[in-house]
C-alpha cells in the first residue's frame, strides 16, 4: 500500500469519485457540523434524503424533525457535543411531501486543521426496517392473543366463562398438593327441566348464565368457580368453613333475587353441597360436597348443606340398609300385613288392605323405613311385586281353608303400574276372579295419563280387579283425571278423615268429597277411622266403607287367618265385637 500523502491529484479525485458512488449506493447522506462556527454541510444525497435544498451552511436539521422526535434528536445531539463524544440517533422527518420517515444517524467528533469542533455523520433511511418490525411485532401479538384465546376456550365453559370440568379437575388436583386446606361447595339447579320446558332452551341458558355470574361475582382472589356440566357449578376455595359459609349465604342471597325470562319474573333455586377439609382429606372434598348436595336435595331442594362425618355416617347406614333390603327381598322378608274393612253399613268385614312390612329378626319395619330407599333405588316394582305374590300366595291358603276370602287390596306404586310386563305377570299369577283391587296413588290421576299406564290399567280390569284411587285429597288428584280414569273406589285420605270431628268445613269437605264420588257412581272408602264417633259420622255422611285403628291394626297373615276363620264359624257377634274393640298398639 503506498503513503496516503505521496497520493496524486488524479489519484485522489478517483478515489472520492468512488466514494461518492459508493455512498450513492448504498444510500448514506454525509453531513458535517462545524460547532464552532456553527455550520452545516450536507452532501447530495443527504438533502435527496431530506427531500429538500439546503444553502451550504445553513443549520436546518430540526426543522425536518418530527415534533415528537425533535426533543430527543437535539437532546442526544447537545450531549454528545459536550462530552465531545461519538452521537447515536434514531428519529423521524417529515419531508416537505409530508411523507414520515425514519433515519438512523451516526456520528463522530473530530478536531479540524483550524483546531475547531467538528462532527462527521453519516443518516440513512431505515423506515422499511422499522415498518417491517412493527409488522412482524403486531403478528406476534396477535398471535399470542389467540393463543390465549384458545387457551381461554380450553379452560372456560362457553356459556358462563367459568372454569370447565377438565380445568376445575386440574385445579382441585393443583389444590391438594398446594395448599394446606380447602372448601368446596357444589351446587345443582332445581328444577333446571322445567326452566327448559317452561322458557325454552334460550331461557335455560339465561339461568345458567345468570348463575355463571353471581359465582363469579361471589368468588375472591384464590377461588375457582367453575360449570362442572349441566346444571351443575361448583366453588373450590383455599379458605376455611366460615368463608365457604358466608359464600354460600351471599350465593343463596344472590339467587334469591329474581331474573326476567322471557317478560316473566323467574327465581333460580339450587341445591348446594358444601364442605372443608385439611391436608390428606382434601382429596375426598368432592365427594364430600356431593354427599352434602345428596342431603341438600333429598330435604326438598333449595337449601343448603355442610358435610358432617355424622352425614356420612347416616348415608353409609342408608347403604347398608339398601343391601339389606335387597337381601331381605331376596329371602322373601317383604311380606304383606293386612288391615280390615269394614262394610259401613253391616259392620262386616268386607275387605283387607295388603301393607309392605319387613320382618327382620329384630322384629317388624313399617313402610316408611324402606319404602323411600326403596323409591329412589328403582326397587318400588320389586317391593310391589314381592307383596302382591304374598297376596296371592296367602289368598290361597284361605281359599283352600274354605274361607270365603274378602277383596284384598294391594298398593301399586307409579313405577310398577307403567311397566309395560306388568299385565304378563299379571296374567300369570292368575288371581282368582274379584280377589283383588290396586290402590293407585293420586298422583297417577293427573290430567295427562300416558298411554301404558291407560293400557295397563284397561287389561287390569279385564282381569277383574278394581282401580282404587288412594289418598283422595292429598293434594295431587285432579278431576279431570278422575273422570278419566274412573276408578271403581276412592279412598279419602286419612289426613282429611282425621279432623271431622272437631271442625266442621272439614266434615263438610269429606261430605262433598263422598257426594262427587257417588254422583260419578264411584264407591267411598273412608281410611284413617281412628275412633267409633268418626266411623258413626262418616257412615252418616255417606261413606261405604271404613278403614283404621278403630276397628285394628294391619295384622301378619296367621292373625288376619284367625280373624277369618272366625267370622266362617258365623260368630258374627263376635267378629263384630272383635273388630268393632279398637286394636290395642
Ligand atoms: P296408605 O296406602 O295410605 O296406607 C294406609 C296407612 O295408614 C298405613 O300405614 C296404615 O297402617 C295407616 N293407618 C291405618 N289406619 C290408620 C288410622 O286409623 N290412623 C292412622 N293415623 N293411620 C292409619 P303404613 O302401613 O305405614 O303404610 C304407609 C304407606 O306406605 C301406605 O299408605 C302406602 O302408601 C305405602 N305402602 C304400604 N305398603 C305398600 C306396598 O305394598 N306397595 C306400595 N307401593 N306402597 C305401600
Ligand atoms: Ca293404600
Ligand atoms: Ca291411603
Amino acid at each position: 500500500m503506498r503513503d496516503k500523502l505521496t497520493w496524486t491529484n488524479n489519484e485522489l479525485e478517483s478515489l472520492l469519485r468512488q466514494l461518492d458512488i459508493a455512498l450513492e449506493a448504498s444510500g448514506i447522506g454525509i453531513w458535517q457540523h462545524n460547532l464552532h462556527k456553527n455550520q452545516t454541510r450536507w452532501d447530495h444525497q443527504l438533502q435527496i434524503i431530506y427531500g429538500i435544498k439546503k444553502e451550504l451552511f445553513d443549520v436546518i436539521w430540526l426543522e425536518s424533525v418530527h415534533p415528537e422526535d425533535r426533543d430527543y434528536a437535539s437532546s442526544v445531539f447537545q450531549r454528545a457535543i459536550n462530552a465531545r463524544s461519538d452521537y447515536a440517533a434514531q428519529f423521524r422527518i417529515i419531508r416537505p411531501d409530508g411523507e414520515t420517515r425514519y433515519l438512523r444517524s451516526r456520528a463522530k467528533y473530530f478536531v479540524d486543521e483550524q483546531g475547531e469542533g467538528c462532527f462527521i455523520g453519516a443518516e440513512w433511511d431505515v423506515t422499511d426496517d422499522i415498518l417491517r418490525s412493527e409488522q412482524l411485532a403486531r403478528e406476534r401479538e396477535a398471535a399470542e392473543a389467540s393463543r390465549a384465546v384458545a387457551k381461554f376456550a380450553a379452560d372456560h365453559d362457553y356459556l358462563t366463562g367459568l372454569l370447565n370440568r377438565r380445568a376445575f379437575d386440574e385445579k382441585f388436583a393443583e389444590f391438594q398438593s398446594t395448599v394446606d386446606a380447602a372448601s368446596l361447595c357444589h351446587l345443582d339447579l332445581d328444577h333446571f327441566k322445567e326452566i327448559n320446558d317452561r322458557f325454552g332452551h334460550s331461557g335455560g341458558d339465561a339461568v345458567l348464565q345468570h348463575v355463571g355470574d353471581i359465582l363469579a361475582k361471589a368468588t375472591r382472589e384464590g377461588e375457582h368457580a367453575a360449570r362442572l356440566g349441566g346444571d351443575e357449578f361448583a366453588v373450590l376455595s383455599p379458605f376455611g368453613l366460615s368463608r365457604m359459609q358466608d359464600l354460600v349465604s351471599a350465593i343463596r342471597r344472590e339467587l334469591d333475587k329474581p331474573v326476567i325470562l322471557n317478560g316473566e319474573s323467574y327465581t333460580a333455586e339450587c341445591s348446594i353441597g358444601f364442605a372443608c377439609a385439611q391436608g390428606q382429606e382434601i382429596g375426598a372434598l368432592l365427594k364430600a360436597s356431593d354427599v352434602a348436595l345428596y342431603e341438600a336435595k333429598k330435604l326438598g331442594r333449595n337449601n343448603a348443606q355442610l358435610f358432617t362425618p355424622e352425614l356420612a355416617q347416616r348415608l353409609a347406614k342408608e347403604k347398608q340398609t339398601l343391601k339389606d333390603l335387597q337381601a331381605a327381598l331376596r329371602a322373601n322378608e317383604i311380606v304383606p300385613h293386612y288391615q280390615v274393612q269394614i262394610d259401613a253399613k253391616t259392620g262386616e268385614i268386607c275387605g283387607l288392605e295388603a301393607l309392605a312390612r319387613w320382618e327382620t329378626a329384630d322384629g317388624v319395619r313399617p313402610p316408611s323405613e324402606f319404602l323411600d330407599l326403596a323409591s329412589a333405588h328403582g326397587l318400588m316394582e320389586a317391593v310391589d311385586e314381592a307383596i302382591l305374590t304374598r297376596v296371592l300366595l296367602d289368598i290361597k291358603r284361605w281359599t283352600l281353608l274354605d274361607i270365603d276370602v274378602p277383596r284384598v287390596s294391594v298398593n301399586l306404586s307409579a313405577a310398577r303400574l307403567s311397566d309395560a310386563s306388568l299385565p304378563k305377570r299379571l296374567e300369570a299369577m292368575a288371581a282368582p276372579p274379584k280377589s283383588l283391587s290396586f290402590e293407585l296413588i293420586e298422583t297417577i290421576f293427573l290430567d295427562k295419563v300416558s298411554d301404558q299406564i291407560k293400557q295397563n290399567i284397561r287389561m287390569i280390569r279385564d282381569l277383574g280387579i278394581l282401580i282404587e284411587l288412594d289418598d283422595l285429597g292429598s293434594g295431587h288428584a285432579s278431576l279431570l283425571g278422575l273422570l278419566e280414569l274412573r276408578p271403581e273406589r276412592v279412598k279419602i285420605d286419612r289426613h282429611l278423615v282425621a279432623p271431622i270431628l272437631d271442625h266442621a268445613p272439614q266434615k263438610q269437605l269429606v261430605g262433598s268429597l263422598i257426594d262427587i264420588a257417588h254422583a260419578l257412581d264411584i264407591e267411598v272408602v273412608a281410611e284413617g277411622v281412628e275412633t267409633l264417633a268418626h266411623a258413626v259420622m262418616l257412615t252418616d255422611l255417606g261413606a261405604d266403607i271404613l278403614q283404621g285403628f278403630a276397628f285394628a291394626r294391619a295384622e301378619p297373615a296367621h292373625q288376619i287367618t284367625a280373624r277369618l276363620v272366625a267370622s266362617l264359624r258365623g260368630d258374627r257377634a263376635d267378629t263384630k265385637q272383635r273388630a268393632a274393640a279398637p286394636a290395642a298398639g
